[in-house]
């Protein structure tokens, strides 16, 4: 076993602050303690701060996911306070103030801490059906994104391949499931794909036979969106071609159908692409501080914690961002970027021996959503925008809040080269391995590629035939 390895010497008497997880959250919390005398290790099982809002970007081959993912070390290089560790945080162990982590090859590492911040995030939620990861995988991380991008560009490839038109059809339906901002955006960054970008890419197939389903269990899209927004947002994606299922539950699904349940009773739709948009739960982590804490979490796995963000009974302890239930805020990324230089605050009055700073209050700037590349929605500062104006102000917002100048550079560039002057995507990278992983093996429940027997060979493969060209 291994106590604080790698990276600065612990210095004898310094403050020790641990930071678990280095998302909108982790990092606020280190960055607000630059200044302060203390020493900060922020573990991540990454080595990046992922800005997750622009996944969607990333599985849609618009930006590199380099733009959005700048490296946790480089992003606190001037910090000196701090250091940033790759490795896995498996327990924490708040009698003996140590957390305990694995690192890549599965060296065990003791974190000793006098103050500890946990911001470990969320990860898909299945709503107790996790088979169905295995056919429809979510997004939120990195490699989540590249496999979708990689998933969904592989089906119009087959599209290409297939003379049996049903064959054709089945690797042209996409369906995914789940509209809250995420399904949105993703629906509609498929449907710009199928209906505007690669038309003219592809000889045999016409992509703009593409189906794109959106699923809903509720009553409108945007649920959390104020009506006008939501009325607005069904009518732009089904004039860009989405078919949108309110009411609607996915039920059932297997490699290549779905089966849902909506109004009209049960209905099963042949498809290859399911892409989950649909829940989220607390990371693994909330449940460990509970139980230590002797308390609930609710039923997003969320741990409970006191206003000022401490885990009730362990004030050394801090849990902020999507894992904590705290005032009913969301789990976008204000709250946890509040809470975040909050936590910092308190940690630095502390070790200055300074009285506590006001009690927490979350300030609301609002939610948005884009609908392709040239609509969005906004309701923020007691506006409710829809269209090109309510897009400029998502992208303005989204650029501001990317970390470092280069990233936002690059996003302004690689956005105008892509949605205005050239029309393309610029990443747009598979090859058949990466293909091949998609279309004939999928993942497995814990979201690993899984080998299965791939379907009959299609027809081309066995005639030698070419698919008829397509016209017009
Ligand atoms: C696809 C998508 C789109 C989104 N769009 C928006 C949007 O448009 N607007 C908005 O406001 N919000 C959006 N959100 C939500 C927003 O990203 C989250 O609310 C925010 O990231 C929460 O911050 P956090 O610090 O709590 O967690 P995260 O940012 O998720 O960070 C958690 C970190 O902890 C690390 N970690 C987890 N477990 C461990 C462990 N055991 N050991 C070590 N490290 C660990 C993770 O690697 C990660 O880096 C979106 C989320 C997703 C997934």
């Amino acid at each position: 076993m291994t106590a604080a390895t790698n990276g600065t010497a612990a210095t004898p008497g310094r403050h020790r602050v641990v930071v678990v997880g280095g998302g909108f959250g982790g990092l606020n919390v280190t960055r607000a303690l630059a200044d302060t005398d203390v020493e900060v290790t922020l573990v991540d099982r990454t080595n990046h701060h992922l800005f997750q809002p622009l996944l969607y970007q990333v599985a849609a081959g618009i930006l590199p996911p380099g733009l959005i993912a700048p490296a946790l070390r480089s992003v606190i290089r001037t910090q000196t306070n701090a250091r940033a560790l790759l490795a896995d945080v498996q327990e924490l162990e708040l009698d003996r103030r140590v957390v305990r982590a694995r690192g890549p090859d599965g060296r065990n590492l003791e974190l000793p801490y006098d103050t500890l911040v946990v911001a470990a995030g969320a990860t898909h939620s299945y709503f107790g059906k996790d088979e169905f990861a295995e056919y429809a995988p979510g997004m939120k991380t990195v490699e989540d994104a590249r496999y979708l991008r990689d998933g969904i560009l592989s089906k119009f490839e087959m599209a290409e391949l297939a003379t049996d038109p049903v064959e054709r059809a089945e690797w042209l339906t996409f369906v995914v499931i789940g509209a809250g901002p995420t399904g949105v955006e993703l629906v509609g960054q498929i449907a710009e794909l199928a209906h505007k970008v690669l038309p003219k890419d592809y000889r045999s197939v016409d992509t703009r036979e593409a189906r794109i389903i959106l699923l809903e269990g509720t009553g409108a899209v945007l649920p959390p969106f104020a009506p006008k927004l939501q009325e607005y947002t069904k009518k732009r994606l089904e004039k860009m071609g989405v078919e949108v299922r309110l009411n609607t539950l996915a039920v059932d699904m297997d490699h290549d159908s779905i089966t849902m349940k909506g109004p009209d009773g049960l209905e099963t739709i042949r498809t290859r692409t399911r892409i989950w948009a649909a829940g989220v739960q607390a990371s693994p982590l909330a449940k460990r501080l509970a139980e230590k804490a002797g308390v609930e979490t609710d039923r997003a796995g969320r741990v409970p914690v006191n206003p000022d963000c401490t885990l009730p009974g362990h004030p050394e302890v801090f849990a902020i961002g999507d894992m904590v239930a705290l005032d009913k805020l969301p789990g976008v990324a204000q709250p946890a970027m509040q809470e975040g230089k909050y936590v910092g605050k308190v940690i630095k009055a502390r070790v200055r021996g300074e009285g506590p700073p006001a009690p927490f209050k979350y300030f609301d700037k609002g939610s948005m959503a884009t609908i392709g590349h040239r609509a969005a929605v906004a309701d923020a500062f007691g506006m409710k925008l829809t269209g090109f104006i309510a897009y400029v102000m998502w992208g303005f917002i989204h650029v501001l809040y990317l970390v470092g100048w280069g990233n936002r550079l690059g996003t302004l560039y690689t956005w105008a080269r892509a949605l205005w002057f050239s029309k393309n995507r610029g990443h747009r990278i598979i090859t058949f391995e990466s293909a091949k992983t998609d279309v004939t093996e999928g993942r497995t429940t814990a979201g690993r590629p899984r080998p299965i027997l791939p379907r009959a060979a299609p027809a081309m493969g066995e005639t030698g035939s070419v698919p008829p060209r397509h016209v017009g």
